[in-house]
């Protein structure tokens, strides 16, 4: 079983990753927690270049250094937890370039996602939870909680409207693999909403 989680800065993915992997060992299943772009040793190289070099790599180049950390982590991580039968739950995957390089930055979201379809073989996860919050509230919920983020910060605001607006485009295209949830709800409701879903696909 494949979930991801998606969703603007802010909006609560590494929490509820977490909150589900507890609940999941709970009940005895073995779990991989991952993450991109970083979710593995070449992929933390990749990670460094996109996140350090934001804004001087040019567009296309980004788009395929998502790719190339994506193929890799897929290939090496990803597809050999599933084949042993473990639970993956994955902080961010193709949704998010279709969100980020293609409607943030322009591409074609398209070719942003066949570009990710080829990169790993057509794979797509079982479930994808999308936690859905203006950038707005992303924004004012970083700032009180004194994070240390300059993410949202290096973008001006329309951008994160835009990823926003291609994320719920994106769950509307594909109802049957997406979970939207309103992620200015508490945690502990958001993590029920998500338990509720995955126990149907246990
Ligand atoms: O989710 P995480 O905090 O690890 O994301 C790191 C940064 O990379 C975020 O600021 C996110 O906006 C950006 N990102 C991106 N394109 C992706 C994935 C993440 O621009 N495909
Ligand atoms: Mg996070």
């Amino acid at each position: 079983l494949w979930i991801t989680l998606e969703g603007g800065d802010g909006a609560g993915k590494t929490t509820q990753a977490g909150l589900l992997e507890s609940w999941l060992r709970e009940r005895g299943r073995e779990v991989v927690r991952t993450r991109e772009p970083g979710g593995t040793e070449v992929g933390t190289l990749i990670r460094d270049i996109v996140l350090h070099h934001r804004g001087d790599v040019a567009p296309r180049a980004e788009a395929l250094l998502y790719a190339a950390d994506r193929a890799h982590h897929v290939a090496t991580l990803v597809r050999p937890a599933l084949a042993r039968g473990q639970v993956v739950v994955q902080d961010r995957y193709l949704d998010s370039s279709v969100a980020y390089q293609g409607a943030g930055r322009v591409l074609d979201a398209a070719e942003v996602r066949e570009l990710s379809l080829w990169a790993t073989e057509g794979a797509l996860p079982d479930l994808t939870v999308l936690l859905d919050l203006d950038p707005a509230a992303a924004r004012a919920r970083l700032d009180a909680a004194d994070k240390p983020f300059d993410r949202l910060e290096a973008e001006r605001e329309e951008f994160h409207v835009r990823v926003r607006e291609a994320f719920r485009a994106l769950a509307d295209a594909e109802p049957q693999r997406f979970l939207v949830l309103d992620a200015s709800r508490p945690a502990a409701d958001l993590a029920a909403a998500v338990r509720e879903r995955v126990t149907a696909l246990l």
